[in-house]
């Protein structure tokens, strides 16, 4: 079994869109990979299929230095159509096995039945293990009371020190039931990385609003950041968030910016 999950990782969305654009995204992920950044986040929707074409480009003869998730469409959760989207990912991946294999949200496919058909294809090698995308605590409970549903490993959601409704209560109950978190949209797609409060606190620390960001995610034990971009420049300077140490008065200037949650708030979703 691959060691635990990197905290910190590559996202994908909205790469394999354009052919005019492929070498530059196969260079930033290469470039993350390179400097440690060696999960992984893709998905079958993305760019139908094209997403996952690159990553299979970047990652080709360096399968064992990547933590590889892709996620599949609901309407693939069933036993007749599973197990072929697993096929086309693990072909547009170039792979024979993925790590973490993720319902990208929630459809009419029994969990039962969606349940029984990822474990077999644990049992077949092609995932090491599968989570879900885009569950608030009512689905993942109702999840984990599921015959074999305890296996569910993470649950990938938007996160961000702008968009804090998930620490109200989906965010203690994955940790007390040990589900990692995925933290997506960390840099609230791209909108923090201009915020100007957030850049002036990053500036006293001699770092940006960027790694601030990504820090603040990663503090928490059990949560890692998927943030995505197609520049090795963004990706050097977002891998440096991994070392950045966030003290006390610090986050509590961040929470006066960004309030946490004092409610419960239904689950966000791009
Ligand atoms: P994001 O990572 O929060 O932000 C991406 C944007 O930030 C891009 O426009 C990128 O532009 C910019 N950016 C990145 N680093 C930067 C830097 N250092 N300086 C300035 N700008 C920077 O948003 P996201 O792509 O929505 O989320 C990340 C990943 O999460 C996705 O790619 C996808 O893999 C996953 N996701 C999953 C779901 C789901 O339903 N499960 C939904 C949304 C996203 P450049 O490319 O120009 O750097």
């Amino acid at each position: 079994m691959k060691a635990a999950m990197p905290r910190l990782g590559l996202g994908t969305w909205h790469m394999g869109e354009s052919t005019s654009q492929r070498a530059k995204e196969v260079a930033a992920l290469r470039a993350g990979i390179d400097l440690g950044l060696q999960l992984i986040d893709t998905a079958e929707m993305y760019a139908d299929g094209g997403a996952e074409e690159v990553v299979g480009e970047a990652i080709r003869g360096r399968r064992d230095d990547v933590y590889l998730v892709t996620k599949f469409y609901p309407q693939h959760a069933s036993r007749k159509e599973l197990v072929s989207a697993c096929e086309r990912s693990l072909e547009r991946l170039g792979v024979d096995g993925i790590d973490l294999y993720l319902l990208h949200w929630r459809g009419r496919v029994p969990f039962a039945e969606m349940i029984e058909t990822l474990e077999r294809l644990v049992q077949a090698g092609k995932i090491e293990r599968w989570g879900v995308s885009n569950f608030d605590v009512d689905d993942i409970e109702e999840l984990a009371g599921t015959k074999g549903g305890k296996a569910v490993y993470a649950n990938q959601v938007l996160y961000n020190p702008a968009r804090r409704g998930v620490e109200y209560d989906l965010l203690p109950w994955c940790r007390e039931h040990e589900v990692q978190v995925m933290a997506y949209s960390p840099l609230d797609e791209g909108a923090l990385a201009a915020d100007r409060r957030l850049t002036a606190i990053a500036a006293d620390m001699g770092a940006t609003a960027t790694q601030l960001a990504l820090a603040w995610i990663l503090r928490q034990p059990g949560v890692c950041a998927i943030p995505k971009t197609g520049s090795a420049e963004h990706v050097r300077e977002n891998a440096k968030a991994s070392k950045l140490k966030i003290d006390e008065s610090t986050l509590r200037e961040i929470d006066r910016i960004f309030p946490p949650p004092s409610r419960k708030q239904p689950l966000e979703i791009i």
